[in-house]
Formats: structure tokens, C-alpha cells, sequence
């Protein structure tokens, strides 16, 4: 009878056992998948996830806050188990994610820090060193002159980060005498469009006399060289970039544009997707940093940002497959 029983027992628990073996379910709230990282970040992400078994809902907010606040409360009644949030705005999600914590949800914050809030991780690249390559290689070509600064969407936190790294390599030339600042402003939703209107604006107000834009990303950098094409400036003004996005590899190449910074998001949204699994079954993963975001030291892991130029960019976006030299070459 015993030996019976004692068979029933592994009978039910070898049926049962696929029960508890936990999926861990994933919310995936992105800014704007409107620019081409962020669809990148996303397949990569999900790939990786649901190759660890777990099951990720993802929605854009379109650069709408209140749009990203109704996703992620909707995530949370769907009973996800990690949040992994791309903030448009870093500093209007301290009650949602306070709301997340009540449930018992694990917060990761994704490329963007969050501000004022009880988040569990941030997983990003160095984002003040992305600055400081911008500034570095724009003042190998040109250390001193107009210099026009424009800043990336004034509600994400990275966009801060990324100046202050720009003014660590700035500044002393600016107090020097150097570099004058022709200009300085921050683009919304770091849309094209609102780069170019900047722009225009810019040098219509300097005369067109621009040496070097700094732009803190490849959408604005796009909507910055539209404008100086337009003035046949384009290639003549040094201009950064960042995200190494097709057609900004494709001006890097053809001269117009000077530089981007390649973030190699596989790597990053992989790294992500393995975090969030662990962060679902109660682990927390190992940090390399930490920033403070206004409540308390997040634990972060920051990974290494690659500057990229004409000299470069084979061994760098296309020897990584990022791209492919047919592409970029076109
Ligand atoms: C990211 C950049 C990106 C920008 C616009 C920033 O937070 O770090 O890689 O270009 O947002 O989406």
C-alpha cells in the first residue's frame, strides 16, 4: 500500500509539475517605436525573452505620457511580473510605479533611468561618456568657432546626461574664448521635424555662419542636415549623431554627417530580456554602477558606447552585423 501511495505521489507531482514551473510574464512599455532604435530594442527583447520561456506584451506610447501611464497601469492588471519601461517622460511615473510595487512587480528601467521613484534596476549604456565621444570627435575636426548645441527631448533623463558629457569636453575651450555658442536648444520628442525647424532657425539667425552642430542623436542630426542641405552647408558643417541608425551610417559614409555613436542594442535588449527573467523569479541581477534618480541609489549596469566614423564604421556597425555594407554603401 505504501509503495502504491508512493507512486500515486510522483504520478500527481511529475503531471503537476508543469504547473509550477513559472512563465514569467513581461510588460515592455517603449517611448516611441517611431524611431528606428527602439523597433530594434523591441525584436531583440522579445526574442530573447521568449526564448527564456517567458511571455512579453509590448506597447508604444507615441511620445504621450498619459498614454504611457494608462499602458503601464493596463500592464499591471494584466498581472505582469516585470515591468520594463522606456520612459518618455523619466519624472511623471513615480505613482504608477509605486502602484506596480504595491502588486508586488519588478520594475526595470530600460536605456532611460526614472526618476523619483522605487524602480528595482536600470540596464543602459555609459550615457555621459556618449556625450563626451560627441564633443571629442567633433573637436578633432574643429576646436574652435560656432558652435551650435542641440539638446535631445528635455524629459528624458539621458538627454541630460548626454550634455553634461558634451560640456565635460566643451567648456574649457568655451572659457578659453574658443568655442562661442551660437545657439542652444532641446528638441521634442527628438523628432526629425523638429530638429529641421530648429535649425533653419538657427541659421537664418546666424547668417548661416555655423561650424559645428552638436547633435545629441541621428533623428535630430537628420532633421539638423536637412536644414544645412537646404543652405548647401551640408558636409561643410561638422555634426555628431548617436544610434547609428541606417541613414545616419549613410551620411557618415557619404561625408554629411561627422559621427555617430554605435550602442549595440542586441546586447543591451538581450541583456535586458535575461534580466527581466531573473528579476521575475526573485533574483537580483549584478550591478556595475549605480545612479541616483532622486529617491534612492538604483543598482545599474552600464555597458560601453562605440564612437564611429568613415574610418571605422566597417569594423564596428557592419563587422557586428548591425548592418550590412550593401546597405550602408548602398
Ligand atoms: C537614447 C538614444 C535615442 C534617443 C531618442 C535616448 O534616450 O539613449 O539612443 O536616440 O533616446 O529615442
Amino acid at each position: 500500500m505504501k509503495k502504491l501511495t508512493t507512486l500515486l505521489c510522483a504520478v500527481a507531482l511529475a503531471v503537476s509539475a508543469p504547473v509550477f514551473a513559472k512563465t514569467v510574464k513581461i510588460g515592455m512599455a517603449i517611448d516611441d517605436l517611431r524611431l528606428e532604435r527602439w523597433q530594434k530594442d523591441r525584436d531583440f527583447f522579445v526574442e530573447k525573452a521568449e526564448s527564456l520561456g517567458a511571455k512579453v506584451f509590448v506597447q508604444s506610447s507615441n511620445s504621450n505620457e498619459t498614454a504611457q501611464i494608462s499602458q503601464i497601469e493596463n500592464m499591471i492588471s494584466r498581472g505582469v511580473d516585470v515591468l520594463v519601461i522606456i520612459p518618455y517622460n523619466g519624472k511623471v511615473l513615480s505613482n504608477v510605479i509605486a502602484e506596480a510595487k504595491s502588486e508586488g512587480i519588478q520594475v526595470l528601467a530600460y536605456d532611460r533611468l526614472i526618476n523619483n521613484a522605487d524602480i528595482d534596476f536600470y540596464l543602459s549604456f555609459d550615457n555621459e561618456k556618449v556625450g563626451e565621444l560627441q564633443a571629442e570627435a567633433l573637436i578633432k575636426h574643429k576646436a574652435d568657432g560656432n558652435f551650435f548645441l542641440m539638446g535631445g527631448s528635455p524629459v528624458d533623463n539621458n538627454a541630460k546626461l548626454f550634455r553634461q558629457g558634451q560640456m565635460n569636453v566643451l567648456q574649457p575651450l568655451i572659457d578659453k574664448g574658443d568655442i562661442k555658442v551660437v545657439g542652444d536648444q532641446w528638441v521634442d520628442g527628438w523628432l526629425a521635424e523638429n530638429a529641421l525647424k530648429i535649425m533653419e532657425n538657427a541659421l537664418t539667425a546666424n547668417d548661416n555662419n555655423i561650424d559645428v552642430v552638436v547633435a545629441s542623436n541621428d533623428s535630430t542630426a537628420g532633421g539638423a542636415i536637412q536644414a544645412l542641405d537646404a543652405q548647401g552647408l551640408a558636409g561643410k558643417v561638422y555634426i555628431s549623431g548617436q544610434d547609428a541608425d541606417l541613414a545616419a551610417s549613410r551620411r557618415v559614409v557619404a561625408g554629411t554627417q561627422t559621427m555617430t555613436i554605435y550602442k549595440p542594442i542586441k546586447l543591451l535588449a538581450t541583456t535586458a530580456a535575461e534580466l527581466a527573467v531573473q528579476m521575475g523569479n526573485g533574483q537580483m541581477p549584478e550591478a556595475n554602477s549605480s545612479l541616483n534618480n532622486g529617491t534612492k541609489d538604483v543598482p545599474s549596469f552600464l555597458l560601453t558606447p562605440i564612437p564611429v566614423d568613415k574610418s571605422n564604421i566597417d569594423q564596428t556597425v557592419i563587422a557586428d552585423g548591425f548592418h550590412t555594407k550593401a546597405d550602408v554603401y548602398q
